[in-house]
């Protein structure tokens, strides 16, 4: 098959960019958003903030500008309301032939402003002529490449594609969804589908193409982690832990140095449920920074121990690992139960006595990073294993852990402070079930945020100084980005002497990602134990660290941080019984988003109203952990922010179909056997291959 106007030149380029090589891929090349075509502006209506928008009018002149990159070539439009000023970067000597002046042309580009004033840059033309014979009416825009618009594959151009495949394939799409979900779902054909997402004849037929794509979409997503949940039920099964014994009750009656809130209770008493039903535990714990899920960790080791089994905890830091070890030492004061820990610099001396109590099963109990993992760590009995903050490891690493038993995989309990949205959940941890601790211990104050600009911070330094005064530790937070790491370590380094000028009478404390662990250690401890009372760092302070006495956290460059990562920064503070401050501290020009994130976070404490806008501002695929979770994520057409809806449909459906056709055994589902192993093969994202 040949389509018009496709060399061998521009199909390479098509397949290059964007990896199209055969019908279907063109087909499944979705439009990422329409335009009203039969809408056209005045150059009067325009502003600097609209969307892709249509004129109608002509270039009266054009002149080049400027020298090497920035050589430019600027035409003016007209229409009968004013003029605009169109500009090309690229093609500038081809432009003047392309488009002649005093012709009328529709023009189809963005306003944007540039120096002061709205321009359109890169604009498509078209004759008058040419556009009335075109379609007019919702019109597909597709993403486009700098190397593909450099071969004239541009918006238009792929439309015209689309537009002879959909020609050539007519009667010939074969149907994806078996007859009886199509039903279900009350959807419209894939046929159907692919022609409306393309060339829509109406909104309505639009909205229901897309319905179809994204309820399809997820509906295979769901089929799959539903039959890889139960594979695993079924195949792999559980340790029982039994008895509530001697080491849990031991710490519960005699070292708990607070009463469990009701979550923390509920949670528990969800773990226990899990590990004595035959069942590998697989669940993830989450609760806002702060909200005490080292005591349900705790909780869930001593139940392994007291049923005979060793548990592993393991942070993704030096620090943070370092941390749980002090914590839970303390903890279990008294009780004669021996936790030990293992990072990346646990001296070889040391190891040489660890390893084989680990091994011999003498050490229940064994915090650490990803020291854990390696080969020459073996585990007697590992019955629980602990995940903290779960988005810094990957799928692989989780699984790692669980062959650390060569019988019977571990329990495993996941605990993330960042909350996830409820969508996000059922997809990239739709394999877990989910726990949430949703109330704070009592006698936290909510934590106030404060935006202030860069060249404001003066005054700040009063109400700091206050705090300090009263005998609270302050953290000062830097970004920190890896491609410029140099200039960030010397914004730190300035920041770090800056704050010994202004509170000379204070003593600062420095850490960053580049210090050996030692040192680091070193400076965490000192402000630990309050002999220095101001940290400054980089986000390696972001997870997990409880230093209770700090109640102020300022995050410089604020501007420069997620949501997501700016909610985990304040979560240092408001830990202890004081009231707390974040203090946001960003420059004066910030992009409407960067706004956006700031106005939620002085507006929010509330970690799940903050996870669900990150996802709208972000998109899912930015957000932590997804990119690792191994589980395919390349949607296409599904909005993880948007398409709850669908979500929960086609979950739903998936799990009817399951129970009534548990191994999709019956003729009719062959299909879906048939497409989830497509789907596989094309995402070859690891899930396990059914069948
Ligand atoms: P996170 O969920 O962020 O890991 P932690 O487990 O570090 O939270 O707990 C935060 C602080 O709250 C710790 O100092 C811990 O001792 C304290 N804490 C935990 N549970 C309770 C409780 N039920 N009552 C009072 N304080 C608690
Ligand atoms: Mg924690």
């Amino acid at each position: 098959m040949y389509l018009q106007g496709i060399g061998p030149k521009k199909a390479d380029v098509l397949k290059q960019e964007i990896g199209i090589v055969s019908f279907e891929d063109i087909l499944y090349y979705f439009p990422y958003k329409y335009i009203d075509r039969s809408k056209i502006f005045k150059i009067k209506e325009i502003d600097g903030n609209m969307p892709y928008i249509q004129l109608k009018g002509k270039i009266r002149q054009y002149d080049s500008m400027g020298e090497g990159y920035s050589r430019r070539l600027i035409a003016r439009f007209f229409d009968d309301t004013g003029s605009i000023d169109l500009v090309w970067f690229r093609s500038i000597r081809m432009i003047p032939n392309m488009y002649k002046l005093n012709t009328e042309y529709i023009l189809f580009g963005k306003p944007t402003i540039f120096n002061g004033r709205i321009n359109i840059a890169h604009p498509e033309l078209e004759t008058v002529d040419n556009f009335f014979h075109g379609e007019v009416g919702i019109q597909g825009q597709y993403n486009t490449t700098e190397r593909m618009k450099n071969a004239f594959l541009h918006s238009r151009a792929i439309q015209k594609i689309v537009t002879q495949v959909l020609e050539a394939t007519i009667d010939t799409i074969p149907e994806t969804l078996p007859e009886s979900i199509i039903k279900r779902s009350n959807t419209i054909s894939l046929d159907k589908a692919l022609r409306n997402i393309h060339l829509p004849i109406s909104n309505d037929m639009l909205r229901q193409a897309e319905f179809r794509l994204k309820f399809e979409e997820l509906f295979y997503l769901q089929l799959n982690i539903l039959l890889v949940t139960k594979y695993r039920n079924r195949k792999l099964g559980g340790y029982y832990f039994t008895k509530v014994g001697d080491n849990f009750n031991g710490f519960y009656y005699n070292n708990l140095p607070f009463p469990l809130t009701g979550a923390q209770k509920r949670v528990l008493k969800e773990i226990r449920q899990d590990v004595n039903s035959g069942k590998q535990m697989n669940r993830l714990l989450q609760g806002d920074v702060g909200s005490g899920k080292t005591i349900v960790a705790l909780f869930s080791m001593l139940l392994a121990l007291d049923n005979g089994f060793q548990s592993a905890l393991m942070a993704p830091t030096e620090i943070l690992a370092t941390q749980h070890y002090e914590t839970i030492k303390q903890l279990l004061d008294g009780l004669n139960i021996e936790v030990v820990l293992l990072t990346g610099s646990t001296k070889k001396k040391a190891r040489e006595q660890i390893l084989p109590k680990i091994k011999d099963g003498t050490t229940p109990i064994i915090i650490g990073t990803h020291a854990l993992i390696e080969d020459t760590v073996d585990f007697s009995n590992l019955g629980m294993v602990v995940i903290d903050e779960q988005h810094r490891f990957g799928v692989a690493q989780r699984s790692k852990l669980w062959t650390k038993n060569s019988k019977i995989p571990p329990h495993v309990l996941v605990m993330t402070a960042t909350p996830i949205p409820r969508t996000l959940a059922m997809t990239v941890y739709g394999d877990l079930d989910i726990s949430i601790i949703d109330e704070l211990p009592p006698g936290r104050k909510a934590i106030k945020t404060i935006h202030r600009y860069s060249e404001k911070r003066d005054k700040l330094y009063d109400s700091v100084r206050k705090q300090l005064e009263e005998g609270r530790q302050v953290y000062i937070v830097y970004p920190l980005i890896e491609e410029s790491e140099k200039i960030d370590l010397k914004n730190l380094s300035d920041g770090f002497l800056t704050t010994q000028e202004i509170f000379p009478e204070y003593k600062v404390s420095m850490v960053h990602g580049k210090m050996k662990p030692a040192e680091k250690e070193k400076e965490m401890q000192l402000f630990l134990s309050g002999e220095t009372q101001i940290m400054v760092a980089t986000t390696v302070i972001e997870v997990g660290v409880n230093v209770p006495n700090a109640s102020v956290m300022i995050i410089e460059n604020a501007e420069r941080f997620g949501l997501s990562q700016l909610h985990q920064l304040r979560g240092r503070v408001g830990r202890g019984a004081d009231q707390s401050y974040c203090i946001l501290i960003t420059k004066y020009e910030l992009s409407e988003t960067t706004r956006r994130r700031i106005a939620i976070m002085t507006e929010t404490n509330d970690g799940f109203i903050i996870a669900e806008e990150d996802l709208k501002l972000r998109g899912p695929g930015d957000i932590d952990g997804t990119q690792q979770s191994g589980i395919a994520f390349n949607l296409k057409i599904a909005n993880l922010s948007q398409d709850g809806q669908v979500l929960s449909l086609a979950r739903e459906i998936a799990q009817e179909i399951l129970n009534e056709d548990p191994e999709l055994k019956s003729p009719q589902n062959t299909l879906l056997i048939e497409q989830l192993k497509k789907n596989n093969a094309k995402n070859n994202q690891g899930w396990f291959m059914i069948s």
